[in-house]
């Protein structure tokens, strides 16, 4: 059925691209792995670029993710994201958008040009070191390139007259980019110059509904860690230059992370060390004994109270149309580093492991050897595929067809090992016995099964993604 269309189609619509390249079938189109941007060639030549120079540490997390063709790297602490790398990001997005959109956050979107006004306004363009990167137009204007918004968006709710009764409390938050001119970048996207934060603005009318708002943020940030599959530890922060009466950080405790965190091992109390006496052992609310941890920081948040507002006037009216200087909250998730950061915890020195949620694809099917024994079971993968993607809907746009049957079967099982596919399904010699049977690896687990044609389906049809 499949080998018919395709010598139909050849000969009907040589025009269409798609089809002279094989990739359209009857069931709908197929992902094919020669087709995708995934810059392998350098794994070999460039391996000089993922080993650490003198003086310049790299990271577990780095090395992968260059080694697996989904980053390269551009200029110092900055990277172009390759598109297993920009799928991710677009599924943990949308992950952060849910929880963000589930406690009533709105989606907005500033602009990284940030007027130096405002920031003078608020005291920071002179307190900001040298991590801000300023720029001048041609009118001599100054401008940051925005790590962060809290003057912009104060002064945007501001300018517009403040908040209504009706709309409070309002949660204001955007994903984009941010930069920060770090003195010495490093582990690739974990300590970058331009990278992605979720930050998330709140105005409150009062204290308490300003707590409420804190602790529903904090329980949404949680809620994400928890559906990555990582484990994260939130401790009480010191609030730094954003200023504040309260913070916390959620961390990946890891040994390359940058914070020293103590945590209590009786208690739920948990601190960065900045925030403790130094040397202190016992923690302050059970006296029990607190152990020391390396973190990488992936959230922060802070209850800023009026500290914006009334720089800004950003006010709240009540039901009376009383006005009342908003109680604010800040709030961010490092995006790219939070991706980044999974990898770092989840992966094996040559294999990356992704969170069943945000991995790039599902699903990689690999096809026999051209050549080989098995070669005949190319057309057999062909269907699987089409099969898998007609009857698990779901893995439509979720499974790739390593279609190079130029390379060994092995070859291509220990790169799609490398890239961190979930599930790994090998049409091999058992795909020619009667019945055929296909090699199910499953990539997090370690387990192998070997499956008839619906035994496939019937497993790829139970998998949940966690
Ligand atoms: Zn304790």
């Amino acid at each position: 059925m499949v080998m018919l269309l395709r010598s139909c189609c050849r000969v009907l619509l040589p025009h269409i691209v798609t089809c002279r390249n094989h990739h359209v079938s009857a069931k709908g189109k197929r992902c094919l792995l020669s087709r995708l941007y995934q810059p392998r060639s350098l794994w070999e030549v460039k391996a000089s670029e993922t080993e650490a120079k003198p003086n310049e540490p790299t990271s577990k997390s780095q090395k992968l993710m260059i080694k697996a063709g989904l980053i390269r790297p551009s200029s110092p602490g900055c990277f172009h994201y390759l598109p297993f790398t920009v799928r991710a990001m677009e599924k943990l997005i949308r992950l952060i958008d849910k929880e963000m959109q589930d406690i009533g956050g709105q989606k907005i979107d500033m602009p990284t040009l940030s007027s130096a006004a405002l920031w003078r306004q608020s005291g920071r363009w002179d307190l900001m070191g040298k991590e801000l990167f300023r720029l001048m137009d041609r009118h001599n204007q100054e401008y940051c390139l925005g790590p962060t918004h809290e003057e912009a968006v104060t002064h945007l709710v501001a300018s517009e007259g403040g908040i209504n009764n009706k709309e409070l409390p309002l949660l204001l938050y955007q994903i984009t980019r941010k930069f920060r001119d770090e003195q010495r970048p490093c582990f690739g996207l974990l300590r970058g110059r331009e990278f992605y934060m979720k930050d998330m603005y709140t105005f409150d009318i009062s204290d308490e509904s300003a707590y409420e708002t804190y602790r529903n943020v904090c329980d949404a940030y949680t809620n994400i860690f928890r559906a990555l599959g990582v484990r994260f530890v939130k401790v009480q922060a010191d609030t730094g230059n954003i200023g504040g009466k309260m913070s916390h950080e959620f961390h990946l405790p890891a040994n390359i992370g940058e914070d020293r965190l103590l945590v209590c091992g009786s208690c739920d109390f948990s601190a960065n060390v900045e925030l403790l006496q130094h040397n202190e052992k016992n923690c302050p609310v059970c006296t029990g004994q607190l152990k020391e941890t390396k973190g990488i920081e992936i959230g922060h948040t802070f209850y800023l109270g009026t500290k914006y507002s009334h720089v800004f006037k950003a006010t709240c009216y009540d039901s009376q149309k009383t006005p009342f200087i908003a109680e604010m909250g800040c709030y961010g998730i490092g995006v790219s580093r939070l991706l980044a950061a999974s990898l770092e915890v989840l992966s094996k020195e040559d294999d990356i492991h992704w969170p069943g949620l945000i991995a790039p694809y599902q699903v990689c099917l690999i096809s026999p050897k051209k050549g080989s024994k098995e070669s005949e079971a190319i057309t057999i993968s062909e269907t699987l595929y089409d099969e898998i993607i007609q009857s698990v809907p779901w893995l439509r746009d979720e499974t790739v067809l390593d279609d190079r049957s130029y390379l060994t079967i092995g070859k291509r099982v220990k790169e799609a090992h490398m890239t961190g596919y979930p599930y790994i399904i090998v049409v091999g010699k058992k795909a020619l016995e009667t019945p055929s049977l296909f090699e199910v690896r499953s990539h997090n687990t370690d387990e192998v099964h070997f499956f008839s044609r619906e035994g496939v389906i019937d497993f790829l049809q139970r998998v949940k993604v966690i």
